[in-house]
């Protein structure tokens, strides 16, 4: 199988910028699973669907029409053809969109679309359930996690221009999340088997990316 490399995490791991410089050290595309879920939800969010309303979400979750560039370089999203990339990262939309990711409907479109992106390989994704639901079988899975401290005190640094974006608030609304994320019935994140986990606590992005193109080039030879 072309290489998939799978990258799960909780929230602040340091996946986003981890699976983008895997992918532009071994030239492969890249995908943003959590980049989806967000732009569902920003869609959900506008149109005015109570989030926290399972049913409500599940019935209009056919409707919005994702787009997912995967350059590593220029990662887009779009939604009915407007570019969203911007707006997925209010907290806003933070603050619901484990609500909506939960919805069986939502990820049961989403993974379908995201095997389609996937195609035949070639390609770092990363999310909560790549290594346990999306590709059980890619040939590398790494499950990526960080102290909470370090994860909130990245996340913060994300959100320097919101001023609301306190450490301690940070941590307080990554933890809910990640419990919520932990917790649900759907795919909750967890460990796949026969994933590496790499704990990035006192690593720089350097050795993150490092340890994981060394994993890939193992399972290539
Ligand atoms: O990775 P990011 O923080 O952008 O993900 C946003 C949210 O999308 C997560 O908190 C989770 O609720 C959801 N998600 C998911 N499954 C994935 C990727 C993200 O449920 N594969």
């Amino acid at each position: 199988m072309p290489l998939v490399i799978a990258m799960d995490g909780p929230s602040g791991s340091g996946k986003s910028s981890a699976s983008k410089g895997v992918a532009r050290a071994l030239g492969l595309r890249y995908l943003d699973t959590g980049a989806m879920y967000r732009a569902v939800t920003w869609w959900m969010l506008r149109e005015g669907v109570p989030v926290r309303d399972a049913a409500a979400v599940a019935a209009r979750a056919g409707e919005p029409v994702i787009e997912s560039g995967t350059d590593p370089g220029a990662p887009s999203i779009a939604v009915d053809g407007t570019d969203v990339s911007g707006p997925i990262r209010t907290r806003e939309v933070t603050n619901a969109v484990s609500a909506v990711s939960s919805v069986p409907e939502v990820r049961a479109r989403l993974v379908a679309l995201q095997r389609e992106i996937i195609g035949t390989g070639g390609i770092v994704v990363e999310g909560r359930d790549i290594g346990t639901v999306v590709v059980p079988d890619a040939p590398v899975k790494v499950y990526l996690t960080a102290s909470e401290e370090v994860r909130a005190q990245r996340r913060a640094r994300d959100l320097a221009t919101d001023p609301a974006a306190s450490v301690t608030l940070t941590q307080a609304e990554q933890a809910r999340r990640d419990r919520l994320d932990s917790t649900r019935t759907t795919s909750p994140l967890t460990r796949a088997d026969g994933a590496h986990e790499i704990d990035s606590t006192e690593m720089g992005l350097g050795e993150v990316i490092e340890a994981v193109v060394r994993l890939a080039k193992e399972t290539q030879t």
